[in-house]
């Protein structure tokens, strides 16, 4: 295998090597820094040299360096976390892989690439996708398995479950089991440490070398629109780095969500009051896209970034707990212990508190007024929240769960810190116009009027005496919210995954504008569009596929 050159290496000959130009406003888009957008000659050297360049470690990141270095080349990582991950490690590690896997065929599962794309080409949720990216990831899926077995990471004996839907409903999903115990430090506490750590290990020993607290700023290019991908321009500690790919570069920056200009080209309802699910630990940052659109990538897929076209992927989410900023529990994951040591920690601030019965409270928008019947989940929840409901009620906004101290005795909540968020995400009052009143928050841009918020409560008192909501449908609201003190809780949306991205082919290569593969250029995960799947199966195969292709290609001189 040949290594990874930290010498300042000579630029090729060929020369007139342009960075990344922009004419897309990239300055505004976020992440890159505007003097990276400029069209301009690199300085004559390289900082780093490898093969294969890899941007990101998360779920496509790692598989795509262990694959790349399984074929004989010398790779690096850059990744921008102090921690390698991303929202894999925090993810819970139920990875849907199937066509025949040795796990399905022990348990008597019948499944093969074919049957699997039979289902998943003809299923609603994959008319969005591209059927050759489909085709890939059903040929490719029982090797992806293999993989990760061979890679130390261990599943459950036992039978997969979760129907994958589609005309066989063959079941695909395995949970990663913790093997490492409390050995393996997690930075958030998730399951996904199971997946991560194992195919660390392995990048690891494969002589990999993973550049933490690097971030990819820009690609190079031999000519803006033309000409091979010929490395990165990275920043660490204020200084910017010029790393060579002498085979390729393989973006696994993990989508978009978390830069809201970005994620408004898809959908312009996802406003900046939606909080992105992975945060603070990992933020999908849009790098990836952007750096690849400066040289003429073509972005793909954009309509499955649409809560609409989400039958089971999830882009919206009901947010897992409230009181808190990021919806999800915060520092309560499975191995707490192993969390205390994460600078994370102390910014997620909340754990928040998880609800179990939603007949506890309402939700309310921004001016106070129900919008919705709190207990729907799915597509019932998310198209009211983002006003979709037949005229009945705006939901776009914030929203915020109003209880009163009866509900806190029966769901058995403390409402004080580190369960609750004080500092703008929930709120007390002796009455409800108090409690309006309180209700100070970055994203609520007017104060909430205490009397619009009293009719409310009103109103639901009188459907809970008659025993039926005529608004919203809530099948028999049980409890009146009227002993104090009341309670307003963060609970709006969370934004989950990103199904948009960079145009990608079977061999997870980059895509231009007119439809033609970058020479050097290859993306996996969710920086990836066109195939309308969530999460960690995808990225680990198209990861796989990224770094065995990049390998294989020709250097360049
Ligand atoms: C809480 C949670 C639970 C989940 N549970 C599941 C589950 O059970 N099953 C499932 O299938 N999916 C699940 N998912 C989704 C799954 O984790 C993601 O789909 C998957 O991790 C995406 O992989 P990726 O490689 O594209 O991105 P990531 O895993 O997020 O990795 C991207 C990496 O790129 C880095 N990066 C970004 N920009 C730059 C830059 N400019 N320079 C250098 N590095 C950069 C990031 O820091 C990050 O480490 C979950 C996600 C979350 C947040």
């Amino acid at each position: 295998m040949s290594k990874i050159d930290t010498t300042n290496a000579a630029l090729p000959r060929r020369g007139f090597i342009r960075k990344a130009a922009a004419g897309l406003g990239a300055a505004a888009l976020g992440g890159l820094a505007a003097k990276d957008t400029n069209a301009a000659k690199v300085e004559r050297h390289w900082d780093l040299t490898a093969d294969v360049v890899v941007i990101g470690s998360g779920a496509a990141g790692l598989p795509a360096s262990i694959a790349a270095a399984e074929e004989g080349a010398s790779v690096l990582v850059i990744e921008q976390n102090f921690d390698i991950g991303g929202h894999a490690i925090e993810s819970g590690g139920n990875v849907a892989l199937g066509g025949g896997t040795s796990l399905q065929k022990k348990y008597g599962i019948t499944d093969t690439p074919d049957r699997m794309f039979e289902d998943l080409a003809s299923w609603h949720d994959y008319r969005f996708s591209d059927r050759e990216i489909i085709r890939a990831f059903c040929d490719e899926s029982v090797a992806t398995f293999d993989f990760l077995l061979k890679h130390g990471v261990q599943f459950p004996d036992k039978s997969p479950g979760g129907a994958d839907g589609g005309p066989q409903n063959v079941k695909r999903s395995q949970t990663v089991i913790w093997t490492g115990e409390v050995s393996a430090y997690s930075p958030t506490g998730g399951n996904g440490t199971a997946l991560m750590r194992p195919l660390e290990a392995a990048t690891k020993k494969l002589g990999v070398k993973i550049l933490l607290r690097h971030s990819m700023t820009g690609l190079i290019r031999e000519d803006q629109f033309s000409g091979k991908v010929l490395g990165v321009t990275a920043t660490h500690e204020g200084k910017t780095l010029n790393i060579q790919a002498r085979k390729g570069v393989i973006l696994s920056t993990g989508g978009h969500t978390s830069n809201v200009n970005f994620r408004r080209i898809f959908d312009p309802r996802l406003t900046e009051e939606y909080q992105v699910v992975g945060e603070p630990y990992s933020r999908q940052s849009g790098d990836g896209e952007i750096a690849a659109m400066q040289v003429g990538a073509s972005i793909w897929g954009a309509g499955s970034q649409t809560v609409e076209t989400q039958a089971r992927s999830h882009i919206f989410e009901k947010p897992y707990v409230i009181g808190n900023q990021y919806g999800y529990p915060q520092g309560g994951g499975k191995r707490n212990e192993n969390i205390k040591d994460s600078p994370v920690k102390g910014l997620a601030r909340a754990i928040g508190l998880q609800v179990s019965d939603y007949q506890n409270l309402i939700q309310v928008n921004q001016a106070g007024q129900r919008f919705v019947n709190e207990l729907a989940t799915g597509f019932d929840w998310w198209n009211p929240c983002l006003e979709l409901n037949g005229g009945k009620g705006e939901g776009g906004g914030p929203i915020w769960a109003i209880f009163d101290a009866d509900a806190v005795k029966r769901e058995g909540w403390t409402c004080a810190p580190p369960f609750v968020d004080p500092d703008g995400w929930f709120f007390t009052g002796n009455t409800l116009r108090e409690l309006a009143g309180k209700i100070v928050c970055k994203y609520q841009k007017q104060p909430m009027p205490g009397a619009a918020l009293e009719e409310t409560i009103a109103r639901y008192n009188s459907f809970v005496a008659k025993g039926k909501d005529e608004d919203f449908g809530k099948p028999l609201p049980m409890h009146k919210i009227q002993t104090p003190p009341f309670y307003a809780a963060w609970s709006t949306p969370c934004i989950h995954d990103c199904l948009s991205g960079l145009r990608i082919n079977g061999k997870a290569q980059v895509i231009d504008l007119w439809g033609k593969a970058v020479p050097g250029l290859y993306c996996a995960g969710e920086t990836a569009g066109g195939f309308n799947q969530h999460g960690l199966a995808r990225s680990l195969t198209f990861g796989r596929i990224a770094g065995r292709e990049a390998a294989k290609s020709a250097a360049h001189s």
